[in-house]
């Protein structure tokens, strides 16, 4: 089984690569982003309860995180593995993943990350605003995102590294040339 982490700042395109990603190894692709936006938009509780954090750009609280990528991951039978897209975020969300891994005779294979800088990421961001019209792509709420993203996920790139398992890949590019690049590492 593959098991890939695969994180970055917010507009790294973390999203778009999660997806080829998952194609070409037949890996499920699991968002937390996307599972919190679609359970706001049929208002259940749970997207009830994100909403306000979300909208603000900060974290929702760590403890609703892992029984949702629990039972994500118990959809699917036999997986050939699973690529996360936005979690862990927190140090906490990373032990409570080292502790449901091997619950389901899993365990993770890659930690990448996409580097982009805050000016790249910005702009992508207030584009993709016009574009899409996500709510919380508009200045004030990125620039906490971004802040967020800096104080709290990125310690997970220590974290990751010490078990050998993390690696940064340049997130600026074609998104042919960035997947290369990926693919490379997850197959070295
Ligand atoms: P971004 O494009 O900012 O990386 P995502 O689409 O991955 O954002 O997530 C959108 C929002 O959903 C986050 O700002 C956060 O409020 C919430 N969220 C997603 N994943 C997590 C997580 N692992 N832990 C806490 N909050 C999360």
């Amino acid at each position: 089984m593959m098991n890939i982490i695969l994180f970055g700042p917010p507009g790294s395109g973390k999203g778009t690569q999660s997806i080829k990603v998952a194609e070409k190894y037949g890996l499920v692709h699991i968002s937390t982003g996307d599972i919190f936006r679609r359970e706001l938009k049929e208002k259940t509780p749970l997207g009830i309860k994100a909403q306000g954090y979300m909208e603000k750009g900060e974290l929702v609280p760590d403890e609703l995180l892992i029984d949702i990528l629990r039972s994500e991951m118990e959809k699917h039978v036999n997986p050939e593995g699973f690529i996360f897209d936005g979690f862990p975020r927190t140090i906490p969300q990373a032990e409570d993943l080292d502790k449901l891994m091997p619950e389901l005779h899993a365990e993770i294979t890659n930690v990448l990350a996409l580097e982009v800088n805050d000016q790249e990421v910005i702009s992508r961001l207030l584009k993709r605003a016009e574009l899409e019209g996500r709510s919380d792509d508009n200045e004030e709420v990125i620039s906490n995102r971004l802040n967020v993203y800096k104080t709290q996920t990125r310690p997970l790139i220590n974290y990751y590294d010490e078990k050998g398992l993390f690696a940064g890949i340049n997130g600026v590019g074609s998104i042919e040339d960035i997947f290369t690049n990926l693919c490379n590492v997850i197959e070295a």
